[in-house]
């Protein structure tokens, strides 16, 4: 039986950036020939939204803007094109909608490189709403023996993680230090670099952090950056040779502990810029660069053979990370704690409130 779609939902809209949020009643849209509907059931916030409605990246956003990437649901419309995603099917929206899938990035499964990418709760409304769209190329193909509300965090968070921990080129047994770790994208790291066999070294401040990350999440050590003295020596001291660990993920929301990560990474490690501070720049002293032989690199999202990658970890019970659920009424109130610095792990929004 085809499901019932109202003409109209729920949705959390912004008219102008940097202005209020209005929780509203919009159409539902409708999708075109190579795309599905998906009914979203709850969202994960990423601190990507938080950074859409201040507009503090150098790339405009559409407006009005329905925000949200991280959007898990059952497909319930599909375009004519679409053969390989039935109605019933779970789905999830992820930042990346679409891409050319022609250009040399998307030939070699380097989507998120398009020149012409589409970008959800970005460039084309988002999760932050009951029904959305998304290319069905790109939509991630949710198991139905997951759960959509702890599932709704991999798919920005997990899969950038999970990606970023590949880039850094960190082998099992090694140690990699996870810089903001507390956070939504932190959390998941630390559960990905265990479930790839790394030690983890994380770095963030307050006592519930600290809590969730040497409790649940399991960590080898916890740096409160607020309270140490010296970051740099405190994370040498937690390696085995004290040299440092072999790969550092940076995914803090300011520009200090990307310079910092430079000093304490290990000769010939790397650190991976993953975090999208505002106006920030990345710094390194050329000769210690050099002669420890470091690498500095950027690592953005996954493409779309790392997002079922990303979703199988967690299938098979290898990903537990902590996540708040709230009403998609009370987005607002999520993007405060959030740029206080005051979420551990994640939180996440239930459409049907
Ligand atoms: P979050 O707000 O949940 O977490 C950020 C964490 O950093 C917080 O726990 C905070 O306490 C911690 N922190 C702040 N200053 C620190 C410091 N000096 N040292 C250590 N920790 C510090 O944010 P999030 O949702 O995890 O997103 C993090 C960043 O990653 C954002 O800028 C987001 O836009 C970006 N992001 C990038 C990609 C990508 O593909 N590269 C994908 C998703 C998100
Ligand atoms: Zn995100």
């Amino acid at each position: 039986m085809a499901p019932n779609i109202p003409e109209k939902q729920w949705a959390q809209v912004i008219e102008k950036t940097g202005g209020p949020i209005d929780y509203k009643e919009i159409p539902v849209p409708k999708p075109g020939p190579d795309e599905v509907l998906i009914n979203i059931k709850f969202s994960g916030v990423c601190h990507t939204d938080l950074h859409a409605w201040k507009g503090d990246w150098p790339l405009p956003t559409k407006l009005p803007l329905v925000g949200g990437h991280e959007g898990a649901g059952v497909v319930v419309a599909r375009g004519d094109l679409v053969k390989d995603i039935e109605i019933g099917d779970h789905a999830g929206i992820k930042w990346l909608n679409g891409s050319c899938l022609q250009c040399s990035f998307c030939q070699t499964a380097d989507e998120p490189l398009c020149p012409s990418p589409i970008l959800s709760g970005y460039t084309v409304d988002g999760s932050f709403q009951q029904y959305a769209i998304g290319k069905a190329a790109h939509v991630a193909r949710i198991p139905k023996d997951v759960p959509l509300d702890a599932i709704s965090p991999i798919l920005c968070a997990g899969i950038t993680v999970y990606k970023g921990l590949k880039e850094s080129g960190a082998r099992p047994g090694e140690t990699v230090a996870i810089v903001g770790a507390g956070g939504g994208l932190g959390s998941l790291a630390c559960q990905y670099a265990k479930a790839m066999g790394l030690q983890v070294i994380a770095i963030d401040t307050g006592d519930d952090k600290k809590k969730m990350l040497e409790g649940e999440l399991g960590v080898k050590a916890f740096i409160d950056f607020a309270k140490t003295k010296d970051v740099v020596q405190d994370v040498q001291e937690q390696t085995e040779d004290k040299t440092g660990p072999n790969a550092v993920l940076v995914v803090a929301v300011n520009e200090g502990p990307f310079q910092q990560a430079m000093d304490y990474v290990r000769p010939r490690g790397t650190v991976v810029a993953i975090g999208l501070p505002a106006n920030a720049f990345l710094k390194a002293p050329v000769f210690q660069t050099v002669t420890q032989m470091k690498t500095i690199k950027g690592s953005y999202v996954g493409n779309r053979k790392d997002t079922q990658e990303a979703i199988e970890f967690f299938r098979r019970g290898l990903i537990k990370a902590p996540f708040k659920t709230v009403g998609l009424s009370e987005l607002s109130k999520v993007y405060e704690l959030m740029e206080q610095g005051q979420i551990a792990g994640r939180y996440i929004v239930d459409t049907s409130k």
